[in-house]
């Protein structure tokens, strides 16, 4: 056995770190030998972390090791594909090994002894008041115990739960700070156990068929029922031809597993049971159950108004059954959606799916974009591809934006894909993730579905990977590793030999210059299925407005006029208004002062249901002022318009209308989201306010009308994608309007109606709106003619960030770095962020080796100087410039 190994740790250190092995194995817990793409514990400074084996050696290296305390793997964890994978994202992003595995590997919860902490509700109150108490009573200039306490409450509100020496090294708490706040039941801390303990699991009561018997279709294994050519004719997808679900197996064919209690599974039995009457409240669960699709959630079953003893007498009747399942499976308490394989196929569907199902059984590397316009049935594209890819026994990866995956939608992939399909987002606990983890890397499930993170998916035998809505900006993650998902998807493809297909109905300039390139073969689906048209839109000049009324008007006339046609015709409308609140600026008439942040410098936002100011980037809140705190004055005035203000406005212009509102304040779960949506496509709701949320993929079809009402807002920040966020919003919106039997209408209200992102988006000219665009990034050296790098440096004291920023800003004027372009150093647009001052400098260059060779030296530079590691930030394709 070598003597020695390397091994990446996951800290912000741009090395690896030897260790020295036990002799002999005496030292290692069950005799486990490490290897490479496996983990050990070490011990690190004052703690002890897993990292990952990169090297085993017998070099002895000239400074002291220390031992390897405990091998955790047998077998590697991370195979060869993905380590080069981890290994060229380190290298591109230039982000620290250990960091990266860390980002692959969800399997924080296998840890033993380690620790992680979660705000509670009453911790949650705590800061809120902290905030109320506003940042003269919170002495600023005293980093006591109550500052300190204050950080990890506001650290811990952002996420669902953070492990402890993250935490610390975030907030600079100590072990005492963190006991005493979980002592004031303000946060809780749980001990994450070791691996295989059983997933959550959540009781399902499944109706079983008496009279129904199994038809053949269903009966048939998933793999040996090829679906007839896919591409030939026109399509119908039938129920026969989906994998039949173990659930509906177990529904339907309730004699084919045989398990304990089989005799009472026995079909004639059901027969035997109907023959006593049911009584009232077990007729109205059955009949609820059957109009649920034959399943629903025993606690959602248990809302109805029936003894709870019902349920158990039919299950003791045979007539139901109480399955578990993992709980991220559970279907959703809403009415499972009819098939969603119940189409035809247009022409241009057939030809993509074609060419997509011929190059993934190719095993050769081959890119797409598919250019879709909204409406135009991409998402059936990609679950037939992946079906196909399914039955060929092999595995496919599913991207999508974060806001896309609702339960309603992992419904319908369970329906599809059956227990072969992995579900990975934003809600699960570490524990759950480790799970769906380990039964991708089993090869239990091949389908993975899932946001940024589920690129790392460890699948086998990679055929396909689809990115839905290549263009969203929730692809790159904005802190270390800061990867871009696409990106990294292509690159992976590329490693496997699979095909990579990015869709999208706003492709990023990105991409569609790549495509124009042949880097990527162009799918193009022009039409919106059943011929549907794309919606009118009316652009309407909001100075005209302001001119022809006398005053700024929020909702225009020619808006509201629209609204009450297509209310009086009990048609659905969506207003877009991109700022969430009440009125985003609180100002002071008498001296001019606006309230603003004490962490950021941002204008707070007044939030009038909940009677506070509120900061949209930190979560800082403080109490709405009664008089200015500048001066004194009582002349305070909420200027501006939010998506809560617009709410109450429509209240006041259609006091009959059902209205609701989506955006983060009414949104906490993903729950919470869909409610609304299945408002709105039950038709219970006649209007639906909210942010950009409700610009994301749905198909609702009642909605016939779309309102945009400051659509502007972002054409004014200083980001170059800021015409290419504003042309992708619109369109993407528009999108939601005529999406069923009447034609849409999409009125768009702006101050910059000449604004060539509103010109184009009105026309739905992609295209042009592409050309135009590309000449403007070609003049300016911005991607995709140059890679651009943004070198933030940031810390809470000013002084610090001015001497960094001044020594770096000295390097890059001597040293040489022809074919680079380096601005800066200045203010980011945003100067204070989260209490850390922030200056930055942005690097261009057409030659991404050589921008990477010259930041490489600077970090190198940096690291000589003692810059410490976590005052820089460097941000590769960077997708947020603010
Ligand atoms: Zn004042
Ligand atoms: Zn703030």
């Amino acid at each position: 056995m070598p003597a020695f190994c390397d091994i990446a740790l996951p800290v912000p250190l741009d090395a690896t770190f030897t260790y020295r092995m036990p002799d002999g194995n005496g030292l290692l817990a069950n005799g486990v030998q490490p290897v490479i793409g496996g983990r050990v514990l070490v011990p690190f400074r004052e703690q002890r972390l897993s990292g990952v084996v990169v090297a085993l050696h017998d070099r002895e290296p000239s400074v002291k090791t220390k031992l390897v305390l405990q091998v955790l793997d047998a077998a590697p964890v991370l195979d060869e594909g993905l380590m080069r994978l981890a290994r060229w994202i380190a290298e591109y992003y230039l982000a620290p090994l250990g960091e990266v595995f860390r980002t692959m590997l969800p399997l924080a919860a296998e840890f033993r002894r380690a620790r992680a902490y979660r705000i509670t509700d009453a911790g949650h109150l705590a800061l809120h008041q902290a905030g109320m108490a506003g940042s003269s009573a919170r002495s600023r200039k005293e980093p006591g115990e109550q500052m300190l306490e204050v950080r990890v409450l506001d650290y811990l509100a952002e996420r669902e739960s953070a492990r402890e020496p993250v935490l610390k090294s975030a907030t600079h708490a100590d072990t005492k700070i963190l006991a005493g706040l979980v002592r004031k039941k303000w946060i809780t801390r749980e001990d994450l156990s070791s691996v295989g303990e059983a997933c959550r699991t959540v009781k399902v009561a499944v109706l079983k068929a008496t009279t129904k018997s199994c038809s053949e279709t269903s009966r048939q294994p998933f793999n040996s029922s090829p679906p007839r050519e896919l591409g030939s004719g026109s399509l119908r997808m039938t129920e026969g031809m989906l994998p039949p679900s173990p659930q509906r197996e177990k529904a339907f064919c309730p004699g084919r597993e045989p398990r304990v209690g089989d005799e009472k599974l026995d079909p004639s039995l059901g027969a035997a049971a109907h023959k006593t009457k049911l009584n009232a409240n077990q007729q109205e669960i059955l009949d609820t159950l059957k109009t649920m699709g034959g399943r629903m959630r025993v606690d959602t079953l248990r809302e109805l108004p029936v003894p709870h003893t019902t349920l158990q007498t039919l299950v003791k009747r045979g007539l139901v059954e109480i399955v578990e399942e993992p709980a991220d499976f559970s279907v959703s308490a809403t009415k499972p959606r009819p098939s969603p394989f119940h189409f035809q196929f247009t022409s241009a569907q057939q030809n993509a799916l074609e060419q997509i199902r011929t190059a993934s059984a190719s095993r050769k590397y081959v890119g797409f974009l598919l250019h879709g316009v909204t409406g135009s049935g991409k998402t059936a594209v990609y679950l037939t591809a992946m079906h196909a890819v399914l039955q060929a026994g092999r595995s496919a990866i599913l991207l999508v934006p974060e806001i896309g995956l609702t339960p309603a939608v992992a419904a319908d992939l369970h329906q599809i894909f059956g227990e072969q399909v992995a579900i990975l987002h934003s809600g699960l606990t570490d524990r759950e993730r480790a799970e769906q983890w380990h039964r991708i890397r089993r090869g239990d499930a091949r389908m993975v579905v899932g946001t940024r993170s589920a690129v790392f998916a460890p699948v086998s035998d990679l055929a396909l990977i689809i990115v839905d809505e290549e263009h969203d900006s929730s692809y790159k993650q904005e802190e270390t590793p800061r990867y871009h998902a696409r990106d990294v998807a292509v690159m992976r493809a590329r490693m496997s030999g699979a095909t990579v297909v990015l869709g999208s109905a706003t492709p990023s300039l990105e991409s569609y210059f790549n495509a124009q390139k042949h880097k990527y073969t162009l799918l193009e689906l022009p039409d919106r299925v059943e011929q549907r048209p794309l919606p009118e839109v009316e652009i309407l000049d909001m100075k005209e407005e302001l001119r022809d009324t006398g005053h700024e008007q929020v909702i225009s006339r020619r808006l509201a006029a629209e609204i009450g046609e297509r209310l009086a015709r009990r048609e659905q409308v969506m207003v877009l208004l991109n700022r969430r609140g009440y009125a985003p600026v609180v100002l002071c008439r008498a001296c001019g002062h606006t309230a603003q942040c004490a962490n950021c410098a941002i204008a707070l936002t007044h939030h009038k249901r909940e009677h506070r100011l509120q900061c949209h980037y930190c979560g800082y809140m403080q109490a709405v002022p009664k008089v200015c705190e500048e001066c004194g004055s009582d002349y305070v005035y909420f200027a501006g318009t939010g998506s809560e203000k617009l709410e109450e406005l429509l209240h006041g212009m259609f006091p009959q209308a059902r209205i609701g509102r989506l955006d983060r304040d009414t949104v906490r779960g993903r729950h919470d989201f869909e409610r609304m949506l299945n408002q709105l496509s039950a038709g219970e709701l006649d209007i639906l306010v909210g942010t950009q949320m409700i610009a994301k993929g749905h198909d609702v079809h009642g909605v016939t009308l779309v309102g945009v009402v400051g659509a502007d807002i972002a054409l004014g920040l200083p980001d170059f994608r800021a015409a290419e966020r504003t042309f992708q919003l619109l369109t993407q919106v528009a999108g939601r309007a005529g999406r069923g039997e009447s034609p849409g209408k999409v009125v768009l209200q702006t101050c910059f109606p000449e604004h060539y992102a509103v010109q184009f988006a009105g026309a739905h000219n992609f295209r042009g709106f592409y050309d135009k665009e590309l000449r403007y990034r070609s003049w300016m050296h911005y991607p995709p003619f140059n890679a651009v790098a943004n070198v933030l440096v940031r810390g809470d004291k000013l002084d610090d960030v001015l001497k960094f920023s001044g020594l770096l800003g000295r390097w890059f004027e001597k040293t040489s770095h022809v074919g680079i372009r380096v601005l800066g150093p200045a203010a980011a647009p945003l100067t204070r962020l989260k209490r850390d001052y922030r200056y930055h400098f942005l690097l261009k260059s057409a030659s991404r080796e050589k921008l990477n060779a010259l930041l490489r030296s600077m970090l190198a530079y940096a690291g000589e100087q003692k810059i410490p590691r976590n005052h820089l930030v460097v941000d590769v394709d960077a997708v947020w410039l603010m």
